[in-house]
């Protein structure tokens, strides 16, 4: 099978995935949707109303503001692959519970080898404490965390910017600094040595 090939695989497990109780309540699971080779993978956190509706991921109020800052910087969701943590939406929006994200949590990671992204960009709490598990978004949010040839930046959730305008400048604000960062990579990958360069420079910590 090709990566492609592997990516529907996963995709059309997710939609008939009974490993958790979500199951019995999801209308449609929402596997992710996008260009199966993208630079920029978005992970959110997890399917609401109008995602468990139609089966796919930030179609609600949270997308509309995903797909303007994805405008502001020349992209549209097609560019990128928008997942979630969780693939079936909790009922009544609770927060996602540890047993479901460790349920969910393979087809994240094969949906992330597979795609392989320059750049993640976790929004909200539950996908940023993959990578950074304890921190807090108020503090790091913006800031690219360095793995390898990826980078991680985690950014507030666009439904916080709904609820609190304040956080929308910043989301913004991180957002616009994603064409520098794949520029970054790509010079990298493309320079030989340059990527032996300390991590330091790059990273969080
Ligand atoms: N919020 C999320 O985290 N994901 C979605 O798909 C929609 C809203």
């Amino acid at each position: 099978m090709t990566p492609f090939e592997t990516l529907v695989a996963i995709e059309s497990r997710v939609r008939t995935c009974q490993l958790c109780a979500l199951a019995d309540t999801r209308k449609n699971a929402v596997p992710g949707a996008g260009r199966p080779d993208a630079d920029i993978m978005l992970i959110g956190e997890g399917p609401g109303y109008h995602e468990n509706e139609q089966g796919l991921p930030f179609v609600g109020a949270a997308g509309k503001l995903l797909d303007e800052l994805l405008a502001a910087i020349g992209l549209n969701r097609e560019d990128v692959y928008i997942t979630n943590v969780l693939k079936c939406r909790p009922p009544g929006n609770r927060d996602p519970q540890p047993e479901e994200i460790d349920a969910c949590r393979a087809y994240l990671d094969r949906q992330i080898e597979l795609i392989d992204p320059a750049v993640i960009v976790t929004l909200g709490r539950f996908s940023m404490a993959r990578w950074f598990p304890g921190a807090r978004i108020s503090t790091i949010h913006g800031q690219p965390m360095r793995i390898g040839a990826r980078m991680v930046v985690p950014m507030f959730h666009p439904a916080a910017a709904l609820h609190q305008p304040k956080y929308r400048p910043m989301l913004h604000h991180d957002f616009k600094q994603l064409p520098g960062f794949i520029a970054q990579l790509q010079a990298e990958s493309g320079t030989e040595g340059v990527a032996e360069q300390p991590p330091e420079q790059l990273s969080l910590l």
